[in-house]
């Protein structure tokens, strides 16, 4: 509590104008001696030593705790500093002819050109944010807007909560005209504060105003309109990570006010989700809102993950199963919360000494990564007209098209609503993460001999057939890249007893020889295991299937609906240009067998990931062979930096406090380190072949930084997941502009 709260509570008053003068004195010696204990120094009286110190005290905020959060949370640079500006002060206190507030040329909130604002007569700046007092609205057209909402009488709001317009009526002219000089001539929404001392107004101050994501488009977009900016500069008007807001639920901002978060964990999926928690997938919907709450998930988990409202995991990066699956789902998820101490058995999850049950309301911010206690409102997109222009006017500057990173048919169809020109990544093996396959899936990656896998993916190729048939069509002639199988075989193999007796009885074996299975399959290091291309060299079947499938669902689709879809077979996990040119055979042998038998082809090319270091140094000699590159930045970011996707959430947030690093590389693309291996590779594949096509399908293909980079190192098209698309589209037409003026 402010110390003249606590005199405003023994005096039984509740305003500071009900101060006495006495008691206003009684607070300066108190103030004066609160100065003195802190500090050890009396309170200056030399008016420039009274200045220096408010100098150094805005100074110093710079490091406060808030100012840390909010740069962290905004990605300001720690080493931008902060600058003072001295004024003169004025009085909104003097009486009943003074007064003090806060407008905004445009609505804050939905951008509607409607000059707005608040304030309070015989008052400070402190009143009109501090809450004690109830402002007062600047207009009468919001003055009776606000009124009904309050439900507040038309008599009561004139005798009580008049507008300025109505009571100070030649000063609000005044200021009406500020409004507007001060909007045309900085062509963008003002944030403004003034003062009115004894009948005198004052601007004291003012600044591009905050708004949300919904304010943002509309202004860019009617500030166009009217002839105030041009195409580019309303285009580099948006922040493009904010129009997440339009895509997504998001909190009610007035019920976030009285939020308290209790966690931090990473931004793994945007949107706001608010429901009780369960710890178990298959309870997700013993709750109708329910918040699936994990240690880890897995493909196990996945029903689970779709009929919660959000997800969140105590373990785990910007990258782990549950992000992906998340961003592909357009479902709330905060991963890697470390402090979250999770009792599976005891059914509670634990922070510091708070422990919350199984159907505790929680809520989680999947943007920011907070997690709050209780229930927040949350409220539902809106996709508005301007939106739809500035989708159109994005493309028009882009020269990188975006692509989406989509393994269903009905992601693939999101992917398209959103504008995507393609899919960039298909990952087969998420294609199998559904309950009816994951169990044939299983058996493919146990069976210890070439009849049984065969067997198995005998059961697989129908259905991945069918998903690609789904997928062509809903992609329509657009180009598809489908990566062959590339399963960490840890996200596979089942751990739970229940699954894995399950497993038994499919197989006909002993719950004994399931887990020594699966213990033979056991690897240290699964993320350098045995997966990608390793995967399909040593059981050539795998490819065999996987080409077969994708094949036929081209020719088949082509004969039915005359759509032309020319895949894009891509080899994952390529290190050595040998691994390559093994999958390149088999891909081709299979092709020509398939060609021969349906008696007719179609279209299609070879091409690999570059995610491997090695790769990127033999780019020259791979691009010999291969059709297009495709930068799988997810694993090159682990294995340059040597940091495991799957553990890096446990000192990432460590290193992040401490400063060692700016961000999280596997959120935002590090250019300067693995930056060079992009590059690289890149230049080397285009010497080899100048028309090479590269694009880039790693979780960085949706962050506008990463993707303002790989225009610049020249590639054609950037792939994310499909609710990132919009986002990608506006960052790709930024990228193009700022290179464009820069040359
Ligand atoms: C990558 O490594 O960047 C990639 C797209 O593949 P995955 O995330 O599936 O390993
Ligand atoms: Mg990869």
């Amino acid at each position: 509590m402010f110390w003249g709260e606590h005199l405003k509570e023994k005096r039984g008053i509740a305003l500071d104008t009900e101060f006495t003068v006495q008691d206003l004195k009684d607070l300066v010696y108190d103030f004066k001696d609160i100065v003195k204990k802190r500090t050890g120094q009396p309170f200056p009286t030399e008016p420039e030593d009274q200045l220096w110190g408010a100098i150094m005290a805005v100074f110093n905020s710079w490091n406060g705790e808030r100012a840390v959060y909010y740069r962290r949370m905004n990605g300001y640079p720690e080493d931008w500093g902060t600058a003072v500006n001295v004024q003169a002060m004025v009085f909104g206190n003097m009486g009943k002819t003074s007064a003090t507030g806060v407008c905004f040329t445009r609505d804050a909130g939905t951008g509607e050109n409607a000059f707005n604002g608040e304030y309070l007569v015989n008052a400070q700046g402190e009143d009109v944010v501090a809450g004690v007092r109830t402002p007062q609205q600047i207009t009468k057209r919001g003055s009776e807007q606000w009124a009904e909402l309050a439900q507040i009488s038309a008599e009561e709001r004139v005798e009580q909560y008049p507008s300025l317009e109505e009571i100070m009526p030649e000063l609000y002219r005044e200021l009406h005209e500020y409004q507007h000089t001060l909007e045309q001539h900085y062509r963008d929404m003002q944030d403004m504060e003034f003062t009115i001392q004894d009948g005198k107004l004052w601007i004291l101050q003012t600044r591009n105003g905050k708004r949300t994501g919904a304010a943002m488009v509309k202004i860019a977009m009617d500030l166009l309109a009217e002839g105030l900016i041009d195409e580019k500069t309303a285009l580099q008007r948006i922040e493009p990570i904010k129009l997440d807001e339009l895509l997504h639920p998001i909190f009610d901002p007035e019920a976030l006010k009285r939020a308290t978060p209790i966690a931090q964990g990473l931004p793994a999926s945007p949107g706001a989700a608010t429901g009780k928690i369960v710890f178990f997938a298959d309870e997700a919907d013993k709750f109708k809102s329910s918040i699936l709450v994990r240690q880890e998930t897995s493909p196990d988990d996945l029903e689970g993950m779709n009929v919660a409202k959000g997800i969140v995991t105590a373990r785990g990066g910007m990258t782990s199963h549950a992000a992906v699956v998340a961003r592909g789902m357009g479902k709330c998820c905060v991963s890697g919360a470390g402090a979250l101490k999770i009792n599976y058995k005891a059914r509670t999850l634990t922070v510091g000494s708070h422990v919350y049950q199984e159907g505790d309301w929680i809520s989680i911010n999947g943007s920011t990564g907070n997690i709050f206690e209780g229930k927040i409102k949350t409220k539902e997109p809106e996709l508005s007209g301007e939106f739809a222009q500035l989708m159109e006017l994005s493309d028009r500057y882009a020269t990188m098209e975006v692509r989406t990173n989509a393994d269903t048919p009905k992601d693939a169809l999101v992917a398209r609503s959103f504008g995507a020109k393609g899919i960039g990544l298909a990952r087969t093996e998420h294609m199998f993460f559904e309950v009816d396959r994951i169990q044939a899936m299983r058996e493919m990656i146990l069976a210890d001999t070439v009849k049984g896998r065969k067997q198995a993916l005998k059961e697989l190729l129908p259905m991945q057939r069918e998903d690609f048939e789904g997928i062509f069509e809903a992609m329509q002639g657009y180009p598809i890249t489908i990566r062959l199988l590339d399963p960490p075989l840890h996200e596979f193999v089942p751990h739970q007893l229940a699954t894995q007796k399950e497993l038994a009885e499919d197989l006909h074996i002993s719950l004994g020889e399931v887990k020594a299975k699966v213990a033979e399959l056991q690897e240290f290091n699964p993320m350098m295991g045995h997966r990608g291309c390793r995967l399909g060299n040593t059981y050539r079947e795998i490819t065999e299937m996987q080409t077969e499938a994708i094949l036929e669902a081209a020719l088949n689709v082509k004969r039915e609906k005359g759509i032309d879809s020319k895949p894009e077979i891509m080899v994952p996990l390529v290190g050595t240009v040998e691994e390559f040119l093994m999958q390149k055979e088999i891909i081709q042998s299979t092709a020509e067998a398939v060609f021969k038998m349906c008696n007719k082809r179609v279209e299609y090319s070879i091409g690999t990931m570059m995610e491997i270091p090695r790769a990127t140094l033999m780019a020259d000699e791979i691009a010999q062979h291969a059709d297009f590159f495709s930068f799988g930045t997810n694993d090159l970011t682990q294995m340059a930096f040597g940091y495991s996707r799957d553990d890096a959430g446990k000192f990432l947030s460590v290193y992040l406090d401490k400063g060692i690093l700016q961000h999280d590389p596997f959120e935002v693309f590090d250019q300067e380190g693995v930056g060079q291996l992009v590059r690289m590779g890149v230049e080397r594949g285009r010497q080899t072949k100048p028309q090479l096509k590269v694009g880039i399908c790693g979780e960085h293909g949706g962050e506008p930084s990463s993707i303002d980079f790989f225009h610049r190192v020249g590639m054609n098209y950037v792939s994310c997941s499909p609710y990132r698309v919009p986002i990608a589209r506006v960052a790709a037409a930024q990228a193009a502009i700022a290179q464009q003026a820069a040359e």
